[in-house]
């Protein structure tokens, strides 16, 4: 089923040397485009009206209809759209989604124009942008969602010194139903469908009139006796496993470690130009001075944010695939600055938080433990020694000499029910035979 939301969309447009562009430069060339547009669709439309007398003649003379493919050595629609390939700026994909439409509805319509009870569309000034679906792509950036729509091609890109063929905008989110349709866009529990870029002349503002499909995707009968331990871990960045199984969920930390490398080198580097003011921010203030490095802040936080959606995104797919109705994860209130984590100040909150509204989504349920001697405990004999742990990365038993990998031996121990009772109960008991 496909839905329609209406987005008003607020320009933050660069040039591509990361100049602000003004809005009012920016509407002038969407202007443009739609001007474009309209000529393009009035095109089709002749190019229609002409190939669709031409086959009645032909049918007239031979009592059959022509072969488009024979005639125009494209179909219809493939003909038309070579036609425009040069002189516009619109991005190709959606110039070809504006005349296949133009396409169907002259066909829909074609009786009824023959007939004479219809005159042959005549399309008006303010044409919206069709934009193809994979030319949409929703962020959501410090509590802010933004989206980038591809709208022009190769050529139109120098000429307007754009550093690529997208347009950015920041949405304006009125209400809780327009952040949760985004939010399931991004989480690919909606398609984005194709979609159209309007300009409202009562409000002059663009809008987008953003497509959205969904089935019913979202209904999974899961086991909940099946039990996913979820370890925020030391070697991998999650590490998740059922009980007794070996197969495991590991995201690889390379890519945020590479990330946190790069952001940190720049980051050093332009704090201390910022100290030395020796590149022309002098003068400015502090806050001009560290501009940059709060950019480079903002660049960290939208990386974490992907990220987290892409990890919370696979690991609930892994779930899924593995008929797991329930997932532990270990309770990480209280706990600061836990040294041996992967990453110190990755936000594990934000990522659990992730977890848990996407896992609501799937009708999977989430269950807190709380995390200690998790990573001492051993998941097959159940002994718990501080040395168990002889290396960070691997987990050997001193008692019955399992060996693991820390991070998949604790969330061996995560994917017990109640593990956290059974710890405690052991300890008591321990402790009153002593
Ligand atoms: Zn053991």
């Amino acid at each position: 089923m496909n839905k329609v939301v209406k987005l008003s969309l607020i320009c933050e447009q660069t040039d591509k040397d990361g100049n602000k562009i003004e809005h009012g430069e920016v509407y002038k060339i969407l202007w443009e485009l739609q001007r474009q547009t309209r000529e393009i669709k009035n095109k089709t439309i002749q190019y229609c009206w002409e190939y669709s007398n031409f086959s009645s003649d032909y049918y007239k003379i031979n009592h059959e209809y022509p072969n488009e493919k024979e005639i125009l050595s494209f179909t219809l629609k493939g003909f038309v759209n070579d036609k425009f390939k040069k002189g516009n700026d619109l991005y190709s994909g959606n110039c070809s989604t504006t005349t296949g439409n133009v396409c169907s509805e002259f066909k829909n319509s074609k009786s009824d124009f023959l007939k004479g009870e219809k005159s042959i569309i005549n399309y008006k000034a303010y044409q919206p942008l069709d934009i193809h679906n994979k030319c949409i792509l929703i962020e959501h950036t410090n509590n802010e969602f933004y989206v980038r729509l591809k709208l022009l091609n190769r050529p139109a890109i120098k000429k307007y010194n754009f550093a690529n063929s997208e347009f950015n905008f920041k949405i304006i989110v009125k209400d809780n139903s327009t952040r949760t349709i985004l939010e399931r866009c991004i989480d690919k529990i909606y398609d984005v469908a194709a979609s159209k870029l309007i300009y409202d002349k009562k409000k002059k503002m663009w809008v987008l009139n953003l497509v959205y499909a969904f089935d019913n995707k979202s209904e999974y009968v899961l086991d909940k006796n099946r039990i996913l331990g979820v370890d925020l871990g030391i070697h991998y960045p999650i590490c998740a496993s059922v009980y007794g199984e070996w197969n495991r969920f590991t995201i690889d930390g390379g890519e945020i470690e590479k990330f946190r490398k790069t952001v940190e080198a720049r980051k050093k580097s332009m704090l201390r130009q910022g100290k030395n003011c020796g590149d022309g921010r002098i003068g400015h203030g502090i806050s001009a001075r560290n501009k940059p490095v709060y950019k480079i802040e903002d660049k960290i936080a939208k990386f974490r944010d992907t990220a987290n959606h892409k990890y919370s995104h696979a690991l609930i797919q892994y779930a899924i695939k593995n008929n797991c109705g329930v997932i532990q994860m270990e309770d990480l209130t209280g706990i600061t600055n836990e040294a041996d984590r992967f990453l110190k100040n990755w936000s594990y909150y934000d990522l659990q938080t992730k977890i848990k509204y996407k896992a609501k989504e799937v009708g999977i349920d989430i269950v807190y433990i709380k995390p200690k001697y998790t990573s001492q405990r051993c998941s097959k004999c159940g002994y718990i020694d501080k040395e168990n742990r002889n290396k960070q990365a691997s987990f050997v038993c001193l008692k019955c000499g399992f060996k693991a990998n820390a991070d998949y031996n604790a969330s061996q121990n995560i994917s017990i029910k109640d593990i956290d009772k059974l710890i405690e109960e052991m300890y008591n008991s321990s402790a009153n035979t002593e």
